[in-house]
C-alpha cells in the first residue's frame, strides 16, 4: 500500500458527517476528531498548525510552510462528508480492491485531502524545499453552508492563488455557478375554515408569490448566457404551510435555490425578487442560510497555468474546464484569491452509496502537486 493510499484509509476511518441543519450530534457527526487528526499528522512532521472552532466542537486547521518565496499558495479541502444513510458499502471501514479505495468520502474529498498533505509531507521529507510558500487549509461545513471557508476568509486569510480539493478528475475547473438559497415567508391570519372571511390566508398569499417567482425564473432564462456557465436559474423546491383543512393558515413558507454566475452578488440576487413582492405585504424575504458566489479565473491566470504545466508533465495532458457545482473555490476568489478547483475522484461518485476513488489516479495527484510546489 502506498503511503497516501495509507493516509487516505486513516482520513476514511474517522467519520466526519456533516449535520446538515438536522438534530445529529455524537462522535460520527463533526469535523472534530478528523481536524485533530490532520493537526496531529502536520505536527509530526514539524508544520506550524493552528486550529480554531468554526462552530463549537466543529474547527477548521491550518498549517503554514514558510520558505521565505515570494509566491503564497492555497492548498485546501473541505473536512466534512454528506451523511452514510443508505450506503451499501460499509462507510467507514475503508476497503481496498480492484485499485480502488471504497468508504464515505473517499472521493468527496478526503482523497484531495490526503494529496495535498502526502506531496506537502513527502517533499518536506525527502528534503525538497518547497519554491513557493504553502497554505494547508482543511476547512468545516462544506457539504451544507460553506462556513468554514467563509470563517477562514473572516480570519485575513491571504495567499497569491489556491487550489480547492474537490474530486475534478484531476481536470482544472477554472469556473462554476454559485448558489444563494433563502426562504421567503408568508404571514396571515389563522380562522375556522367555515368563516374564511374572519382570517387572512397565508398559502393563498404564497400562490401569488408563486406566480411572480415563475415568471421571474422565465426572464432569467432570457439573458444573455455566460459563455461556459450558461444561465442563472431560480427554483423553489421546498413549500411548508397550514396546520389542518379547518383551519386558515396563518403562515406558509418556500425555500429557494438561485444559481448564480460569477460577479452577481446577494444585492443582484435579492433585489430584484424583493421589488417583485412589493405588491404582496404578507410576504418578507429571510436572510439567505445558504451563500457561495460563483467564481471564474482566467485560463491564463497563475492557478492554471502552473497546475497544466505539473499536469503536461506528470500525465501528458491538462484538460481545463467549468462546472456547475459551487464549492469554497467561490468565497477564496471573492476574497480575492485566484482558486481553481482540482483533484482525485469522480465527482459522479461524490455522494453515493458506494462512494469510492481510483488509486492510480490518488497517487498521480500527489506527483502533480509535489511537481507544482516544487
Ligand atoms: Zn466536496
Amino acid at each position: 500500500m502506498s503511503g497516501v493510499a495509507a493516509l487516505l484509509a486513516d482520513l476514511v476511518a474517522i467519520p466526519s458527517m456533516n449535520p446538515m441543519g438536522r438534530d445529529r450530534t455524537g462522535s460520527m457527526y463533526g469535523e472534530a476528531a478528523l481536524a485533530d487528526y490532520v493537526a496531529t499528522f502536520l505536527r509530526k512532521n514539524r508544520i506550524d498548525v493552528e486550529v480554531y472552532d468554526v462552530h463549537p466542537g466543529r474547527p477548521n486547521v491550518v498549517a503554514r510552510v514558510t520558505v521565505g518565496a515570494p509566491t503564497t499558495v492555497l492548498l485546501e479541502a473541505h473536512l466534512d462528508t454528506v451523511h452514510a444513510d443508505n450506503m451499501s458499502i460499509d462507510p467507514f471501514r475503508p476497503d481496498m480492491r480492484g485499485g480502488r479505495l471504497y468508504g464515505r468520502g473517499s472521493c468527496d474529498t478526503k482523497g484531495s485531502l490526503a494529496a495535498f498533505l502526502a506531496a506537502v509531507t513527502g517533499l518536506l521529507a525527502g528534503g525538497t524545499q518547497p519554491a513557493v510558500n504553502l497554505v494547508l487549509l482543511a476547512v468545516a461545513d462544506e457539504e451544507y453552508r460553506f462556513t468554514g471557508a467563509q470563517a477562514a476568509v473572516a480570519r485575513g486569510l491571504t495567499a497569491d492563488w489556491g487550489i480547492a480539493g474537490e474530486p475534478t478528475q484531476l481536470r482544472i475547473v477554472r469556473a462554476h455557478k454559485g448558489v444563494t438559497r433563502w426562504k421567503i415567508v408568508t404571514r396571515g391570519v389563522a380562522a375556522h375554515s367555515a368563516y374564511p372571511e374572519r382570517g387572512r390566508n397565508a398559502i393563498n398569499a404564497m400562490g401569488r408569490v408563486l406566480v411572480h417567482l415563475e415568471e421571474y425564473a422565465g426572464s432569467l432564462s432570457d439573458r444573455t448566457p455566460h459563455p461556459d456557465l450558461g444561465k442563472p436559474t431560480l427554483s423553489v423546491g421546498v413549500i411548508e404551510g397550514g396546520q389542518a383543512v379547518n383551519i386558515v393558515p396563518d403562515r406558509c413558507w418556500i425555500e429557494v435555490d438561485r444559481r448564480t454566475l460569477p460577479g452577481e452578488d446577494r444585492a443582484a440576487v435579492l433585489a430584484p425578487v424583493a421589488a417583485l413582492l412589493r405588491g404582496i405585504p404578507d410576504a418578507a424575504i429571510e436572510e439567505p442560510h445558504i451563500e457561495v458566489p460563483g467564481m471564474e479565473v482566467a485560463a491564463s491566470a497563475p492557478p492554471v497555468v502552473a497546475l497544466s504545466r505539473s499536469l503536461q508533465a506528470i500525465t501528458g495532458a491538462a484538460v481545463i474546464e467549468t462546472a456547475h457545482y459551487a464549492t469554497d473555490a467561490g468565497v477564496y476568489n471573492r476574497h480575492g484569491i485566484p482558486t481553481v478547483v482540482f483533484g482525485p475522484g469522480d465527482i459522479a461518485l461524490a455522494h453515493t452509496a458506494d462512494e469510492s476513488i481510483g488509486l492510480g489516479e490518488l497517487e498521480t495527484a500527489v506527483r502533480v502537486l509535489e511537481r507544482m510546489i516544487a
